[in-house]
């Protein structure tokens, strides 16, 4: 892919269901009131990471390329 993303994950939506550690170990965790945070908000593009944020059931996870932020996910409606 190339392109540089920043990751943030929205707590105020964020349910802390850890699916997103599960899915992409290196790129979330939980902090100690159960709600995820990236390990880097700066990171390559990667698959893990977008799977993730698919699999979020309350889609928290928000992915924009670095400089432009361009939205990559949640695809707008
Ligand atoms: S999958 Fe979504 S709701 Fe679950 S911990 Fe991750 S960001 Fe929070």
């Amino acid at each position: 892919m190339g392109d540089r993303w920043h990751i943030e994950v929205d707590r105020s939506v964020c349910i802390g269901s850890s699916q997103c550690v599960n899915q992409a170990p290196n790129a979330f965790r939980l902090d100690t009131s159960r709600q995820a945070h990236p390990v880097d908000p700066e990171t390559d593009a990667n698959e893990k990471t977008l799977e993730a944020a698919e699999g979020c059931p309350v889609e928290a996870i928000v992915i924009t390329l670095l400089g432009s932020g361009e939205v990559v996910f949640p695809p707008e409606e």
